[in-house]
This record gives structure tokens, C-alpha cells and sequence, in this order.
């Protein structure tokens, strides 16, 4: 394709783009193909010679939309949504034709400085006190990863990035069962061991036991480990369990532990000042992460990690080599000294234009009517036969079990939850919850109406038999 005719396709493809968001909801939501389908309409091998757009263009509606699962259908209430906002699409698309790469202040000014202001809105957005900083990451498993590196060097006195981890003392790291599995696969990257993450056990309200806590990290020095450092959820994946960050705070930092809290999915609701006694004592924190493309609506990719002192993150992942050295380094940010990745694309833009479109308030009233919708659903759900709920709503998150006379529970539960997904006029997925299988809805799609979410409890009835 040639440059001039950039324009042309351009038009052409919001125009699809336009049809496709319009058309969105007469699609099912989960793709209907099944595995090996879509790659068997590519040729095995790479054309030689040009295409035509044309025909890239056609082949792209031909194969792509119909093997997609359609995250942003009004009745996508499975996993924790990764939403996209029509204004942060067109802001997104900007950023794309810039092809902006904002490793460093000097190579994308602007991005840098958007960068540290909508981190600085966001922070004001959900109550975090003044001198809370932070950094635009591509995923809450980037920032976990991040924070586990830095409580490992922190607790390491900054020795392990040297000389590596032989010869120290065995590294523990804490958080309850709850939290999400890229604790696990960071402990593991970090190269801490997954037994050492010590999985702290909750109280009957699914948060981590404060006094277990604090035994286990006695027991631990007793025995010789180096305890390193807590995480905490706000907001847990699997029924939206929360800690009780105030009390787990107190106790971790009595023992000079390095706390990080994810609340990847809730955090976003922390921007309605009601809520914000679900994580009431975050100020507390070294390090909170949370995803504004999952409930917020910035387009998916984009996390925000606020750090209460970014100096210890800083120290423990920057590298400086001649080739990256700018002038007047002192005076300005390069946030690939705060992350993982060299290259950093330009996410600030889509947070910019989506909380300027919509306003805070706009953004209050989506997820309050998605905490509503839920609980909503919930009543309704209860009411029907042979189902009960197994989880209250945690903000807009329940589960749910379908147990009809004579069956195992599990394996009809199992057994609805495929035929919902076959269907494809709404869409849920399972997880486990003290050992029995359960559907697990959510609320939180952007353009999710309440008839899209009544809808929902109406097919539950209608193939429940
Ligand atoms: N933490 C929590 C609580 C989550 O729910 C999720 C994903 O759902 C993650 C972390 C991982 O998020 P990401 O896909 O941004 O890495």
C-alpha cells in the first residue's frame, strides 16, 4: 500500500469499524469457531509477491470478526472485562499513526508529560494522597512483576540485580489464596520460588488473616528466612475477595515489609468516594496497581502502577548504557527506567481523551448502574429454580451454582455454562470456590444496558432444562 493511499483505507476501515460497533450485539459473543478453523483458511506460506488491499481488506472481514470473542459486547459478562471506549479507540488510532515510542522523555515529549499527568489525575480520581507518583504499564502482570523484583532487591539490600540470589537467605513473599495468579508467575520470574510465596489463609470473609500473617513472618525469621514483602488484593478474579489493607498494612509494615496491592479490576470503582472503604487504608501501600482498561474504559492495553516512592522501583530496574544517555537526564522522566519493557508505547492519549469525554461523574454512573445491573441480576437469579447464589456481589461480581434434584451440582453447573457459551447470546465463565464449580458474572462492559443484563438471567431460564 502506498502512502498516498493511506487516507482511502483509512476511511474504509472505520467505516467497518463504525458497521462493526453497531452491529455488535446481534453477533455471539464468544466465537463459535472451533480449534484449527481460522488457521486453515491461511496459506501455509508467505506471499512472494504483493497483495492487493483489496483483498487483504475482504479476506480481513472474511476470516477475522466471525473468530473473534467480542470483548466489547454489551453481554460479555465473563472473565473481568478489557474495555474500549469508542473515544479511546479514535485516541488509540492517533497514537498508532504516530507510531509514538516513548522509551524516553526526549524520544516523545509529550508522552512522557501526558504520561505524568493523567497518572497524577488518576491518583487525585480515586483519593490517593499527594505524593503517590506513578508509571503507564501494559498489564497488572507487568506492575506485580515489577513490585515482587523490587521488594526482592529491597529486601536483598539491592545485592540480588549483582550478584544474584546464591549465598542469601531464602526470600518469602505473602499473600492470601485469592490473589491472582501473576503473583505466582512473578514470584516465579523473580526467581524467589513459587514455594516460598507463602499463601497466608483467609478469615471467613475470603481476606487475609492479619494474625496469621504476623505468625507467619515470626515463623519464618525464626526459622531463617528473609521475609520480603506482602501482597494484598482489592477486588480479588476469582469472587472479588478483598483484604483488610488497614490491619494487614499495620502488620507488615511493624515488620518493614514492602506492600504492594492489586486491585487490577476494583480499582477502577474507586473513583465513586462511597466505595472507597473497600481498600480503606491503601494509603499505606508501597505500591498499587490497577487496570484502567478493565472497568474504566481506556482501550485495552492499560495499567496504572502508583508507587508511594518510586525511588526503590527506580533503583532496582534502571539501566543507563551510553546509547541511552540524554542530556539533561536529571531534570526530566524516562519511565522505561520504571518498568520491565525498553520500549513503551504512548497509552496516556487514550486515558486523556476518555476521562475528558466522559468526565469523572460520566464514569461514576456507568459503574454504579453496573453495580446495581448486578446485583440485580443476583435477586433475580436467586429466584429462579434450582439455582442459588455462592457469592454476594462484591461491587459488580457474583457467582452462582445450578443445582437440580438428583444431579451433582458441579457437573450441571459445568454442563449450563457450556450450553450458555454454544448459545452465544450472552457469555460467563467458571471458577472454583471451596472446591465446587461456579459461574462466575460480571458487570462491566461500557455499553452494557440493564436489558442486556436481564437478558442474561432470561437465557439462565430459558436453558436451564
Ligand atoms: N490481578 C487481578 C486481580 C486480575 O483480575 C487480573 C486479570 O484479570 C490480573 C491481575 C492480570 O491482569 P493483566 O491481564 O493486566 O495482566
Amino acid at each position: 500500500m502506498k502512502r498516498e493511499d493511506y487516507y482511502q483505507w483509512a476511511e474504509r476501515a472505520a467505516r467497518w469499524g463504525s458497521d462493526y460497533l453497531e452491529t455488535l450485539e446481534d453477533r455471539p459473543v464468544r466465537a463459535q469457531t472451533e480449534p484449527g478453523e481460522i488457521a486453515a483458511m491461511l496459506p501455509a506460506s508467505p506471499p512472494e509477491q504483493a497483495v492487493d488491499m483489496e483483498t487483504i481488506f475482504s479476506d480481513f472481514e472474511r476470516i477475522v470478526p466471525d473468530g473473534m470473542t467480542h470483548w466489547q459486547h454489551p453481554r460479555f459478562f465473563a472473565y473481568f472485562c478489557a474495555n474500549a471506549a469508542p473515544v479511546s479507540m479514535i485516541a488509540e488510532n492517533l497514537a498508532t499513526v504516530m507510531a509514538a515510542q516513548c522509551m524516553l522523555w526526549q524520544t516523545s515529549p509529550a508522552a512522557t508529560e501526558i504520561e505524568t499527568r493523567m497518572v497524577d489525575w488518576m491518583r487525585q480520581a480515586l483519593g490517593l494522597p499527594e505524593g503517590f507518583q506513578g508509571v503507564i504499564q501494559d498489564s497488572a502482570t507487568s506492575a506485580n512483576v515489577c513490585a515482587i523484583l523490587t521488594m526482592r532487591e529491597r529486601a536483598l539490600d539491592w545485592q540480588g540485580n549483582d550478584s544474584g540470589m546464591a549465598g542469601e537467605k531464602q526470600l518469602r513473599v505473602y499473600a492470601s489464596p485469592e490473589t491472582h495468579s501473576s503473583i505466582d508467575k512473578s514470584i516465579r520470574i523473580a526467581g524467589i520460588g513459587q514455594q516460598h510465596l507463602v499463601k497466608v489463609p483467609t478469615d471467613g470473609a475470603w481476606a487475609l488473616d492479619a494474625d496469621l500473617l504476623h505468625q507467619a513472618i515470626e515463623a519464618d525469621r525464626a526459622a531463617g528466612f528473609l521475609p520480603a514483602g506482602v501482597v494484598l488484593c482489592v477486588g480479588g478474579t476469582s469472587i472479588g475477595a478483598t483484604d483488610n489493607l488497614r490491619r494487614t498494612i499495620e502488620v507488615a509494615k511493624q515488620h518493614d515489609l514492602y506492600v504492594h496491592v492489586d486491585a487490577a479490576w476494583a480499582g477502577s470503582a474507586m473513583i465513586c468516594p462511597e466505595l472507597r472503604e473497600l481498600w480503606d487504608g491503601v494509603e499505606g501501600a508501597d505500591s498499587i496497581v490497577f487496570n484502567p482498561h478493565k472497568w474504566l474504559g481506556a482501550q485495552f492495553d492499560c495499567s496504572i502502577q502508583f508507587l508511594a516512592n518510586p525511588e526503590s522501583q527506580v533503583r532496582t530496574l534502571s539501566i543507563r548504557p551510553d546509547y541511552l544517555q540524554t542530556l539533561g537526564q536529571s531534570e526530566v522522566t524516562n519511565y522505561s527506567e520504571w518498568t520491565i519493557p525498553l520500549g513503551r508505547r504512548f497509552r496516556a492519549l487514550k486515558l486523556w481523551f476518555l476521562l475528558r469525554a466522559h468526565g469523572l461523574e460520566g464514569l461514576r454512573e456507568r459503574i454504579r448502574s453496573h453495580i446495581s445491573w448486578a446485583e440485580e441480576a443476583a435477586a433475580a437469579i436467586a429466584q429462579l429454580d434450582d439455582f442459588h447464589i455462592v457469592t454476594d456481589c462484591h461491587l459488580a461480581l457474583f457467582t452462582f451454582q445450578y443445582a437440580p434434584h438428583g444431579e451433582n451440582p458441579n457437573d450441571a453447573t459445568e454442563g449450563l455454562l457450556r450450553a450458555v457459551n454454544d448459545d452465544g447470546r450472552i457469555y460467563l465463565t467458571q471458577t472454583t470456590h471451596e472446591g465446587q464449580f461456579v459461574i462466575r458474572f460480571q458487570v462491566g462492559q461500557f455499553d452494557c444496558r440493564r436489558q442486556d443484563v436481564m437478558m442474561a438471567v432470561d437465557v439462565l431460564r430459558e436453558l436451564a432444562v
